[in-house]
């Protein structure tokens, strides 16, 4: 066995937390101005009629923008 060149190795922007976008998500964790609110399409319980709520991913939080004050 010898280290194979074409190993997939993960990607320098894996994301520490594990956390990825959401369809729902209208920015990145860490974005100014983008916070997380409660998921509208199944209003924070992560599920929509027994599924995984395809909007923010189960989480029941997307990430929008605050509209800045
Ligand atoms: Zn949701």
């Amino acid at each position: 066995m010898g280290n194979n060149p074409a190993d997939k190795k993960p990607s320098s922007t894996v994301n520490p937390e594990g956390t990825k976008p959401n369809p729902g998500d209208q920015g990145a964790p860490g974005t100014p101005g983008v916070g997380e609110n409660v998921c509208r399409v199944c209003s924070g319980t992560g599920k929509v009629a027994g599924a995984e709520c395809p909007t923010c991913g189960g989480t029941g939080v997307v990430l929008e923008e605050l509209g800045g004050a």
